[in-house]
């Protein structure tokens, strides 16, 4: 038995779909428990690729419902029938999008009393530690990555998206999940011994660079990325702050790293 857990990218790609990236997600792996973090199209042949069974996977958890988030839930979950799968599968989730998955899984026949398998749906909740089998913890932090939509009243939106603190016994590692900006951050007590995992789809690379700088983070992990190619990262991390490119990691499909 192990106490550190390993993050397995299984998708390191924008929204903009992509021959060489999966949209954004990953399986935080322990012994005990495997947490899929987002589901967007295609993560059931993300899985696949990476030799990862459906049956290992033991909850997912959706950070917000953009389609590249979480439109691949469905298909998992078919898929998940068909591998004759028994074990329940949590689903995390905010509140208000409870009811629209069921809905969602019951106009595509995925009719829960067919599954052969149980569906235990959880609302996330903000600053509300969740504990995986002693093996890690989830905290969901509000951030204000779809606030925009509050321009649009009356069409029955949700507005919550979750950045994410994970500890385990060996370390900490913090997601961004998708942001509005770089003040989305803010939420998080870095230390020594942080990883940040963050997008850079809605946070520039400088100011990427800049919290490098100001904080104490062991390490940087770069995800949702708009380009295949990470030539230009890199050659803009190396121009302004060379030191700091021993601390990024630009991630890939496949990339595994201990926490
Ligand atoms: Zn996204
Ligand atoms: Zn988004």
């Amino acid at each position: 038995m192990s106490d550190s857990i390993k993050i397995v990218f299984t998708g390191t790609g924008s929204g903009r779909s992509s021959l060489n990236r999966f949209h954004s997600s990953f399986l935080i792996r322990s012994d005990s428990y495997n947490l899929l973090i987002d589901a967007g199209d295609g993560i059931s042949r993300a899985l696949l690729r990476l030799g990862i069974e459906f049956k290992e996977i033991d909850g997912v958890l959706i950070t917000h419902f953009h389609p590249d988030h979480f439109s691949g839930l469905i298909t998992l979950i078919q898929q998940m029938k068909m591998y004759n799968r028994q074990m329940p599968l949590d689903l995390f989730v905010s509140k208000s999008n409870i009811s629209f998955l069921k809905e969602l899984l019951n106009k595509s026949y995925m009719l829960e009393d067919r599954l052969g398998f149980v569906l235990n749906f959880q609302k996330i909740e903000t600053g509300k530690r969740l504990d995986f089998r002693g093996k890690f913890t989830l905290t969901a932090l509000e951030n204000s990555h779809l606030q925009k939509y509050r321009d649009y009243p009356g069409k029955g939106l949700d507005f919550k998206s979750y950045s994410l603190a994970i500890e385990s016994a060996t370390g900490d590692l913090f997601y961004s999940g998708d942001v509005d900006s770089p003040a989305d951050l803010d939420v998080f007590n870095f230390n020594a011994n942080s990883i940040l995992v963050t997008e850079t789809t809605h946070i520039s690379i400088e100011a990427v660079i800049r919290l490098l700088q100001e904080k104490e983070i062991k390490k940087i992990i770069l995800t949702h990325l708009d380009a295949d190619d990470p030539s230009t990262l890199i050659s803009t991390i190396s121009a302004s702050f060379p030191e700091g490119l021993s601390r990024i990691t630009i991630a890939h499909d496949g990339l595994i790293i201990s926490v």
